[in-house]
């Protein structure tokens, strides 16, 4: 029997896939697979247009045997079948959907990631065969034949008896080599668990005749092995189902089967959607962050199917970065099972899909803030930093879809509160949304340039991430307030900065002499109304806070960044006064009462200061 060749694509192709070091070899049975289920959807169609075949369910499954000795993994399904024009054409050529036409000749010969970007189908049973064996027989045909192909030289068909309608076939299986352990592919176990990985959720029963061991009969001590047919698929992924089957532990099962976090989910969303893309997603917000979430090493993404069949087990397309908490998958009869990684990313419907989900997953927040507070607050714990940073990236592009599910720790409610409650419990005469910033609550509770709020019962937000104030710069506003620092020159107090302002005229030359003595530290020394008990204070003048250069000081490439500062003195404190005396009596004791407060202002902020022995040392000088 005669020889016959591959087209000249295909031959590249089957090479590339002989030769592949490409470490996912595994997924060549997934491939098998969702052949063989698609030739039984084939016949089931057929049945329903031709009243002479009639399908039924019992006759219709797809069988895996493993045969260690023969080193033979087989494949049959009793699908359609092909005829030998069928076998020659769609095994003799390339893939319709996957081309090589995208790759040129020298991404080609590196290959690595090829099947990863096309998805390769039948042919990815070379990476793990020596010889493939392909017999068929067609749906109206009595004949039927074998195709069978030791690589990219040909392949040779012959005819052949076959009993049933369907296709069988047969892989020799490599030897096990120094890198790669093929004996893998013929072990019960592992077949067991690649199904369960890749194909769990195909309509048809993939059946495998297991190994089992029982008590001989007659017998307490003494085991015998036995063969039982088992159904290694689960066929109906509960994400099929209807919502109202399925219990919240069926969710929380599923969560825990596929790993995707270790306790309970907080949330599970499962949604079933018509339409210009329709899908099936069941989507969780996780209990708790992973331990690498916030880290480099954490990848996003959702699962990927395409009618039950896993095509990409964490797409990243799905899900933006601000949600990238969300676990969970995707099924979708739109999207092809073969569509490479590049294709993928310009796919729309997979961007109409990601949209879809993008939006619901803010509905279900915002409904969980809503009616769920304990749990939203919970969540927040977790991810609120992943959601503020939402606001800050991509110049703020999102902030108006994350704006309402940001909160804040409240100095009133000593909880967190969203921007929303604030406003809506603003006083008539508060112009801005006030703000505090410091490493925790406890810190910030103590800092002086709250009082005057406190005292003028406002409601101030803390913020303790170092994300927060730059999230909320990026924010501007919420419902037309604009957000205010305690620690800024203008509170919008305009009696009070009058004030402020007439005394520090007052004391200008005072003012003046303190600000020497500092030696350009600060931009200016002023006299302070927002100070109540605290003798001294720093805020800030222009759009960099002083927070914000601690926060861009500790990174690597933040420079050496300095907000201006203005050291704030209470003039009813008693200290003023003996500042006064110093001025008018003692140069020297005015210069180092300056740094000492200025010192002291410091430390209040959280920030460190330059020469902590000279500061000691005049600490001391003050107690003899
Ligand atoms: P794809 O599945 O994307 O079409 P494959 O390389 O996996 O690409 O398969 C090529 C073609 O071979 C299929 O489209 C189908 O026509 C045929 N084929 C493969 N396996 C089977 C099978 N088990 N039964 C019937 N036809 C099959
Ligand atoms: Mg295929």
């Amino acid at each position: 029997m005669a020889m016959k060749e591959f087209q000249a694509e295909s031959k590249r192709l089957l090479d590339l896939m002989i030769h592949s070091i490409y470490t996912n070899k595994e997924i060549f049975l997934r491939e098998l697979i969702s052949n063989a289920s698609d030739a039984i959807d084939k016949s089931y169609y057929r049945s329903l247009v031709d009243n002479n075949i009639t399908f039924n369910k019992e006759d219709f499954y797809i069988r895996i045997t493993p045969d260690k000795e023969n080193r033979t993994l087989t494949i049959i399904d009793t699908g359609i079948g092909m005829t030998r024009e069928e076998l020659e054409n769609n095994l003799g050529t390339i893939a319709k959907s996957g081309s090589l036409a995208f790759k040129n000749e020298n991404e080609l010969k590196e290959g690595v990631d090829i099947i990863g970007q096309f998805g390769v189908g039948f042919y990815s049973s070379f990476m793990v065969s020596d010889v493939v064996t392909v017999k068929s027989r067609a749906i109206d045909s009595k004949e039927a034949y074998k195709w069978e192909s030791k690589g990219a030289e040909g392949y040779e068909i012959e005819s052949i008896e076959k009993e049933i309608v369907g296709t069988e076939i047969i892989l020799k299986i490599k030897e096990n080599t120094e890198d790669e352990n093929y004996d893998d592919y013929l072990d019960e176990y592992r077949l067991k668990s690649l199904v369960k990985k890749y194909s769990d959720f195909i309509k048809y029963p993939i059946k495998m005749m297991v190994k089992k061991s029982k008590l001989k009969e007659g017998s307490e001590k003494e085991y015998e092995d036995y063969f039982e047919d088992e159904i290694l698929n689960s066929m109906v992924p509960i994400w099929r189902k209807n919502k109202n089957e399925l219990k919240t532990e069926d969710y929380d099962q599923f969560y825990i089967d596929k790993h995707f976090g270790f306790g309970k989910p907080l949330k599970a969303i499962h949604a079933s959607v018509e339409g210009m893309a329709s899908y099936n997603t069941i989507l969780f917000i996780p209990d708790k962050a992973p331990y690498d979430f916030y880290t480099k090493e954490f990848e996003k993404g959702l699962e990927l199917y395409s009618n039950g069949v896993l095509i990409m087990e964490k797409c990243a397309d799905l899900l933006p970065d601000y949600f990238s908490f969300v676990q969970g998958l995707v099924d979708s009869a739109d999207i092809s099972l073969n569509i490479s990684r590049e294709l993928l990313q310009q796919d729309k419907q997979l961007k109409f899909i990601a949209k879809r989900i993008k939006d619901k997953i803010k509905n279900e927040l915002e409904l969980m803030l809503k009616n769920e507070r304990e749990k939203y607050e919970e969540f927040y714990k977790s991810f609120g930093r992943q959601l503020k940073y939402g606001v800050y990236s991509e110049f703020g592009m999102n902030k108006d879809a994350l704006q309402d599910l940001i909160m804040f720790y409240s100095s009133t409610e000593k909880k967190l509160v969203s921007l929303d409650e604030y406003v809506s419990r603003m006083k008539e005469e508060q112009k801005f949304i006030y703000y505090a910033t410091g490493e925790n609550v406890e810190k910030i509770e103590k800092l002086p340039q709250t009082e005057i709020l406190k005292d003028k019962g406002f409601e101030i937000l803390y913020f303790t991430d170092d994300i927060d104030e730059f999230a909320i710069k990026m924010l501007m506003k919420y419902k037309e307030k604009e957000f205010k620092s305690v620690s800024s020159g203008d509170l919008g107090f305009e009696a009070d900065e009058k004030e402020s302002k007439k005394e520090t005229e007052e004391n200008k030359e005072l003012f003046d002499s303190m600000k020497d003595a500092l030696n350009g530290k600060v931009k200016e020394v002023r006299a302070s109304k927002r100070l109540k008990s605290h003798p001294v204070c720093l805020t800030n003048e222009g759009e960099l806070s002083i927070e914000m250069e601690k926060v861009l000081n500790t990174m690597p490439n933040g420079g050496n960044v300095k907000a201006d500062k203005v050291l704030e003195i209470n003039t009813n404190h008693e200290v003023f006064n003996i500042i006064k005396q110093a001025f008018e009596g003692d140069k020297d004791k005015l210069k180092m009462l300056s740094n000492l407060l200025y010192n002291q202002a410091l430390l209040i902020e959280g920030l460190s200061i330059e020469d902590p022995v000279q500061y000691a040392n005049d600490v001391c000088r003050l107690l003899k």
